[in-house]
């Protein structure tokens, strides 16, 4: 039986993350399963959009400490030829009178309070940035210009060469079927392809973490849930130039981006459709959705009115009762390491994700405490629910 200093299950944006971080931290000898290919799960299905932008204060330092890596993708990893496909045309957000002025204030300070760059702007301003829009119901608007979008696959395949370039071995095609517990400490996985043994496995299942509750009984909180994007082609292009939207005022709290520098990648930002079982295939999108979307984005670009629809895609998020991620151990079993549950919003994360559960999986002091981000908090109530509900700002 081959033998490992930690096994990873699961090669997505987060697992890959923490790949290179084991290694980066020191592991020598680290094995990475996926069932299907590295970054072909929910990773190939992301927006993409990077932002520091959150109400709740522990996921804006997990997102600083990411952008950073983001910014200088390459360098961090030593590999000149990695790329994020980062661009950098910043965040604008707004919001009507109403019930999401006060969070987004309150969201804006917090921000500021952590020494992030954040402009309040004035209609005029804003439109400057992003002439296609209009915005004369606006009763508050905030740019943050350190943001943008990036390319989650490229950055999954990014962290998973240079964690292959330290040693780490990725296998593909291969799936877990059962974790390998013995007096409550893990032992090791069982795979199609045979037996490995650890005694620190990190799993980063995202909406497959079903399987976590399965093989050791302890309840994994999250709900696949499917979410549709579309790719509109209006008469005034999207260009790279502007920033990335968030329309707090739309009844779908619509987020948009320029797509290959034309178009506009738009998708609400409310809750999906849950699914049965965790299924990242694509589903339908209906007619009347693609019409109640291209309704919502007229309001507010009205020359998208003519707008069509060039492509479309589903993708599936794993959501937990607060719209936050699980990260840490599992009190239960001795040796596990979870990090689950990002709910549409874990890109933006991955870099700081992946060095915490590597921090935690090697029992190194984490760069931020995970007591926040820990399961019991589904157990004691101390929820992590943004001031803007649920969904995917958090
Ligand atoms: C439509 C959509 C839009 C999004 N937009 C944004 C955005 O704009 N910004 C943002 O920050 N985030 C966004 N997200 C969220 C972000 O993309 C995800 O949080 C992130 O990609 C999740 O990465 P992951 O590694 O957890 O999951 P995945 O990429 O799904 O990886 C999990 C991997 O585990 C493997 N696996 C599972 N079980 C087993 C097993 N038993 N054995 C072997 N392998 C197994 C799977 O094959 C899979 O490859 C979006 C998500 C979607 C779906």
């Amino acid at each position: 039986m081959e033998s490992y200093d930690a096994i990873v299950i699961g090669a997505g944006v987060i697992g890959s993350s923490v790949a290179y971080h084991l290694a980066r931290f020191g592991a020598r000898n680290v094995l990475v399963l996926d069932r299907t290919q590295i970054g072909a799960g929910t990773t190939s299905q992301s927006s993409g959009i990077l932002r520091t932008h959150y109400s709740v204060m522990e996921n804006v330092e997990m997102a600083k400490a990411s952008w950073s890596i983001f910014n200088d993708f390459s360098g961090y990893l030593d590999d000149e030829e990695a790329s994020a496909g980062l661009v950098k045309c910043g965040y604008l957000v707004c919001a009507p009178e109403g019930s999401k002025l006060e969070p987004l204030r309150s969201a804006l300070a917090g921000q500021q309070a952590q020494g992030i760059e954040v402009r309040l702007l004035d209609q005029a301003q804003a439109r400057e940035l992003l002439p296609i829009a209009k915005f004369d119901d606006a009763a508050l608007i905030g740019y943050e210009p350190e943001a943008g979008f990036a390319d989650a696959y490229m950055v999954a395949t990014g962290f998973a060469r240079a964690a292959r370039r330290k040693g780490v071995k990725i296998m593909e095609g291969v799936n877990v079927e059962r974790l390998l517990v013995e007096g409550g400490k893990v032992v090791g996985v069982e795979t199609s392809r045979g037996t490995f043994h650890s005694n620190t496995v990190v799993s980063t299942q995202n909406i497959w973490a079903k399987d976590i509750e399965r093989w050791t009984g302890v309840a994994s909180p999250v709900v696949p849930e499917r979410h549709a994007v579309l790719a509109l082609e209006g008469p005034e292009a999207y260009s790279f130039q502007m920033p990335v939207f968030k329309d707090l005022g739309s009844p779908g709290m619509l987020y948009c981006r320029s797509y290959g520098g034309n178009q506009m990648l738009v998708s609400e930002g409310t809750v999906g459709e849950t699914l049965a079982q965790p299924d990242n295939e694509q589903g339908d999108i209906s007619l009347d959705y693609i019409v109640d979307v291209g309704a919502q984005v007229a309001e507010r670009f009205p020359s998208y009115e003519t707008a069509g629809l060039a492509s479309s895609w589903t993708g599936v998020y794993d959501v937990t009762p607060d719209w936050n991620p699980v990260l840490g151990r599992l009190p239960e079993v001795q040796g596990l390491v979870v990090g689950y549950g990002f709910s549409g919003h874990g890109f933006k994360l991955s870099p700081a994700v992946g060095r915490v559960l590597a921090q935690e999986a090697l029992g190194l002091a984490t760069d931020v405490p995970l007591a926040p981000y820990s399961i019991e908090r589904f157990r004691n109530g101390r929820l992590l629910t943004g001031k803007y509900g649920l969904g995917a700002v958090s």
